[in-house]
Parts: structure tokens; sequence; C-alpha cells
């Protein structure tokens, strides 16, 4: 389990050498969220080999234009604009397609505009949300939207204005045919669609459909660079160019515009490069598969599709508690709190090796207690955070 300490554990990301050992990055051992990452040697380099630094509010600053541009050919959307963060991505744009209330925006009921965005499209857009919850337990269909949306001019009810898609959701894929069938429907119907791609790269590096073909179906999209890429900061929106001027506009209103952001939007730049072109995603997929099996193998099943880099352990399937875990992962070694974990390239490959030990303890300690296996009903539910775990998504 330990390696020598003369080499630095297989798989891992290393920081550096001091007194000829290698410097583990702390995100190597921690499963709770691929936010978790620090920037890699050459997304620190590409701050430092920025020449001109200019000002993004008056649309002056190179590296931020290039970015935008690399997004739009990447794409094939005509417009992108850069945000502070995967939240502002996807407020800003809701704020965007919307006009005066009454509206509503119908989305699944465990994405993370419903849950985790502080209650924003309700003050930033007076938006009425309609939360649709999944009856096959993994994504939307068009029937179940169709049953929802309101198209109706009757006073007692807010016309849907806006469908929100989130993909992945939980680690996830929508199918690509489903959102092709919910894009024809909400343009027949004149409603905009939005897609929360916060995890779109991990989608597509996982084979759940082409980039250009995914985001067609959509009116915007809000793309995340501090998730699974790694850099340190920021997510981008892309749409049509009318769409993207109210986009600067609000992003504006909200505090977002900033001037020598070259110094994240270069970081972003070689994020995509790096680790999303540079084929870096796909051992995160492997190794959640590799969990996935050893999990299967002491007899326990998940409560999400591992499609990509999550996996969703369901601890009753082997009669096992949720809270033992944040101890026997402490003392293996590990950052990992709850039933979700979240493999991010920074993982080493040791890390892994713990966490299965870690598998084999909570089985142990529910055998010790007599558990009984139970699997958890109804959709893969997405409970509330509670404080102690607001360590974000
Ligand atoms: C993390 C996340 C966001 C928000 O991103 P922040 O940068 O944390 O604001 C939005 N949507 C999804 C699906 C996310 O996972």
């Amino acid at each position: 389990m330990a390696s020598s300490s003369s080499e630095p554990p297989k798989g891992a990301t290393i920081e550096g050498v001091k007194n000829g050992k290698p410097i583990q990055i702390p995100a190597a051992y921690d499963f709770r969220s691929d936010t978790v990452t620090t920037p890699t040697p050459s997304m620190l380099q590409s701050i430092m080999s920025i020449h001109t630094h200019g000002d993004d509010v008056f649309s002056e600053d190179t590296t931020t234009n290039n970015l935008e541009s690399f997004i739009v050919e990447l794409t094939g959307k005509p417009a992108s604009c850069f945000v502070m963060s995967g939240t502002m991505g996807n407020q800003v744009s809701i704020r965007s397609h919307l006009a005066q209330p009454p509206h509503s925006i119908v989305l699944d009921s465990r994405s993370h505009i419903n849950n985790y965005e502080a209650g924003g499209a309700a003050v930033l857009s007076q938006a009425h949300v309609i939360p649709v919850t999944p009856t096959n337990g993994n994504y939307l269909t068009l029937e179940e939207i169709e049953a929802s949306v309101v198209d109706s001019d009757d006073i007692h009810y807010a016309p849907t204005r806006l469908i929100c898609l989130e993909n992945s959701l939980k680690g996830a894929i929508m199918p690509v045919e489903e959102i092709q069938k919910i894009s024809k429907f909400a343009r027949e119907k004149g409603i905009k669609l939005h897609l929360d791609g916060a995890r779109l790269w991990n989608v597509v590096a996982a084979g759940g459909g082409d980039l250009k073909e995914i985001v067609s179906y959509f009116d915007s999209v809000s793309l995340c660079f501090s998730k699974g890429l790694g850099a340190p900061m920021g997510s981008i929106i892309i749409g049509e160019k009318d769409f993207m001027k109210r986009v600067r506009h609000f992003r504006k209103m909200v505090g977002g515009a900033t001037r020598q952001i070259g110094i994240a939007t270069g970081p972003a730049r070689t994020a995509v490069e790096e680790i999303f072109l540079g084929g870096k995603l796909a051992r995160t997929h492997e190794l959640a598969k590799r969990l996935e099996a050893s999990w299967a193998k002491l007899g326990g099943t998940l409560r999400v599709p591992c499609d990509t880099n999550m996996v969703w352990l369901d601890l009753g399937s082997v009669g096992g508690d949720e809270t033992d875990i944040p101890k026997l992962a402490k003392n293996a070694g590990l950052k990992w709190d709850w039933e979700r974990i979240v493999v991010h390239h920074q993982i080493s490959d040791d890390a892994i090796e713990r966490l299965e030990g870690v598998f084999e303890k909570l089985v142990e300690n529910a055998k010790v207690r007599g558990g009984v296996p139970s699997n958890k009903k109804g959709p893969s539910g997405y409970a509330r955070r509670d404080a102690k775990r607001d360590e974000n998504d």
C-alpha cells in the first residue's frame, strides 16, 4: 500500500521535489470533489507567459479574447463569455433568457440550479421553478417535461419560458436522443433551453456524445473550468450573439466583469488543452469504473450509474452505515466523507488502493453490527446537504 519514499506513488501528480523526496499534492488523496485539484505547472506557467494584461471590461484582454474565440471554435456556438463561476454561468444565463414575470423554469428536481445556487432564480430572475423528478431515476424525459411545462395564458399560472437540463447530473450521462427530443419540443413551443454543462467535458470524454452536437440542441450552455479540468476558477457561457450581449450586460450587473482577468482565462485555456483535449479525463473514468467493480465484488451496488467520474455507493446494499465513512477514510489518510466519491485527474493510484481497503472495512463493520442489506428506494435522491457537507460541488 505505502510506496517507497524515493518514488512518487504511481499515477499521482507531484508538485515538486524537496530534499530528494517528492512533494505530493494534497488533492492526490482527496475524493470529496473534482474542485479540490490544484493548478498544474503548465496552468501556472500560462500566467507567467502572458505578455499583455489588458482590461476585459473594455474587451481588451488578449488572453481572455483568445479563450473566448477558442471556445467558440471548439463548441461551434457563435459567441461565448467568461464568468467567475458555474453558479454565475447558470444565473446570468437564466436572467438573460427571461424577460419579466410571471414566468417559470422547468428543471430536474435534483439539479444544481434547483438546489445549490442559493435560490438565485427566484431572486435574480423572479422566476417560479417547476422541479420535476425523473421516474427512471436518472434523467428527465420529453414526456415528463411536456407534462410539466406551463403552456397556457390562464391567469392562474406562470408560463414556462425556459427549460434547464444538466449533463452530467450526479456524474450520470443524459442520452443525446432524449436531449434532441426535448430540444425539438422546446423550439416548437418557443421555450428557451439551457444546459448546465459544468461537467459536459466528462460526458464527451466518456463517449456520451459529440461536443458540438450536444451544444447545438441548446440556446445556451455553461461549462466549468474548475471542476474536472482543474483550473483554479471560472466558467464560460456559450450561445447566440444577441443573447451574449445580454449576458455581458447582466454579468456586469452582478459584478462579474473584471479587468486583467487573463490570470484566470490563461489557465482555463490550458486546462481545456491539457486535461480535456489531452485525454486526462479518461483515467478518472477508468478509476471510477474500477471502484465500482471493487464495490460490486463486496456485494455493493450504486445509487447512480457510474458513467463518468463519480461513484455513488449504496451503503444500504451491504447493510453498511454512511456515518462510518469519515473516520475510516481519515484513518486511511483519505479525504472522503459520504456516499459520493469523486475521481479527478490528480487522484493517485495509491489513494484508489486505500479506498478499496476502506470499502472492505465498511463491509466488515456492517457484518459485525449485523446490518441488513436494503436498497434505498425511489429515484436516486439528492438529499439536501447539511452544514458539515458544505464542501461545494
Ligand atoms: C459546481 C457546479 C455548479 C456551480 O459551479 P461553482 O463554480 O461552484 O459556482 C453548477 N452546476 C453544476 C452541475 C455543478 O456541479
